[in-house]
């Protein structure tokens, strides 16, 4: 029994949600710190994630996949986050590549592509540059014409699942003149001369995941153009609108199992004759983090129910991802607190799931670019509004200031 209200899951989302919970259990768990500590990439897990289904989960049944809901795909991924948040990580890979594919790839690139990532073959996802993070639309790899086909040169970094992944979605310049316009969106993939995956990062958390450069002088050819030429930066836009919503789930889980930790190591940890959870200076912190996770939860769940690419979502995208994941940064500050001098110290879970959180914070769009996007939409709505200047308004009211 929580206080922390639960998510309203459909029969789908529920079963859905029970796999990822005996995963969770029987697997991803018990390896969590281990992955962790050796920054080792389960392959296991990935295997496992492909056996039950879920790295098809938000693939279209056409195809194979399960052809679950975005709402389904929060509800496993918070789940999944709450276990591991490395193995969430790769899972967090495949629904965004099977995003990217669903928006924008022709019937046969699905065909093709989908088949790999539901055998855990994960197609990622490559945008960043250094100086094009916050701005993707500053990117200066090219695809440039060949020979009848497309070089793309140029060189991405942190790439998500980086060198496991078999598939990348690589956005390039194909138009210097064009600015935004001029961005498109090719596969490329590790079999392809010239398509080289190096330096991985060593992160502070997510350290069961991979995170590398990819490098690009290779040619492909016009099937692996995703979408309209021209048309790559609205396709990367669009995956992110439901990926912001995947990294709010993620720190819902993060969150929760923050929360988990800290509540029950507060009632049974004693300081001065009676546990901590006696005083208000925790209990009021329980209290406050209780509210604004349920609170994030049924943002993080009506963002997943938006619907369609609008304006409507993409603010509650925007405004998921930034509350929920300063939530979490909340929750495991308290859960580190919460333990005292053993909450800073390995083995203890919430020492890692501290360190796991940071970066839902920064990836698919900083806090900061949540909110300047927030405050551009604001603006843009309210310049709509019917401006009253305070002259008629003090006029109507038949009164003038004259203090
Ligand atoms: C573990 C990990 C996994 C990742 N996975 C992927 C992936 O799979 N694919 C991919 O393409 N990228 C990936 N990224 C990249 C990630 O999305 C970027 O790191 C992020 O968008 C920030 O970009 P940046 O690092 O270039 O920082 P910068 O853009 O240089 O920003 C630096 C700081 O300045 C702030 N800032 C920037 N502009 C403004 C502004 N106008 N107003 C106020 N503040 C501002 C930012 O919020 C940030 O705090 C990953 C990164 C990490 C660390």
């Amino acid at each position: 029994m929580s206080v922390l209200w639960e998510l309203p899951l459909d029969d789908e989302a529920k079963y859905w949600v029970d796999i990822a919970g005996n995963l969770n259990r029987q697997y991803f768990v018990p390896l969590a710190a281990e992955l962790d500590r050796c920054q080792r990439y389960p392959w296991e897990n990935v295997e496992r994630l492909a056996a039950s289904g879920l790295s098809g989960l938000m693939i279209p049944k056409e195809y194979g996949g399960a052809g679950a809901s975005l709402a389904t795909g929060v509800a496993v991924m918070a789940e999944l986050a709450r276990g591991c948040a490395s193995t969430s990580a790769i899972f967090a890979i495949h629904a965004m590549g099977a995003g990217a594919l669903t928006i924008a790839a022709s019937p046969a690139q699905q065909e093709r592509y989908f088949a790999d990532i539901m055998t855990g073959n994960a197609v990622s996802f490559a945008l960043t540059e250094r100086g094009a993070g916050s701005d993707p639309a500053a990117l200066a790899a090219t695809g440039t014409p060949e020979g009848g086909q497309w070089r793309l040169r140029g060189e991405k970094i942190f790439i998500g699942n980086g060198g496991a992944s078999k598939h990348y979605v690589a956005f390039v310049r194909t138009d210097p003149e064009a600015g935004r316009r001029g961005i498109s969106a090719f596969v490329t993939n590790l079999d392809d001369e010239g398509t080289v995956v190096d330096k991985y990062a060593d992160r502070m958390g997510l350290r069961g995941s991979r995170t590398s450069n990819l490098k690009l002088d290779t040619l492909v050819g016009d099937d692996r153009l995703l979408g309209e030429l021209g048309g790559g930066l609205r396709i990367a836009m669009a995956t992110l609108n439901s990926g912001r919503i995947m990294v709010a789930a993620q720190a819902l889980g993060l969150a929760t199992a923050a929360f988990e930790h800290a509540s029950t190591e507060a009632v049974h940890r004693s300081t001065f004759g009676r546990p901590i959870i006696e005083n208000q200076g925790i209990s009021f912190r329980l209290a406050d983090v209780a509210t604004r996770l349920t609170a994030a939860r049924a943002l993080t769940w009506q963002a997943a129910h938006a619907g369609a690419d609008s304006r409507q979502t993409r603010a509650l995208a925007s405004m998921a991802k930034l509350f929920t994941s300063e939530v979490a940064h909340e929750a495991v500050d308290l859960a580190v607190q919460a333990y005292g001098g053993d909450g800073y110290c390995k083995p203890n879970p919430v020492e890692r799931i501290y360190r796991d959180q940071r970066i839902v914070e920064i990836f698919e769009g900083s806090s900061e670019i949540q909110r300047l996007t927030l405050g551009r939409a604001i603006a843009e709505a309210a310049s709509k509004h019917i401006y009253e200047p305070l002259e008629r308004a003090s006029a109507a009211y038949g009164h003038e200031a004259n203090w």
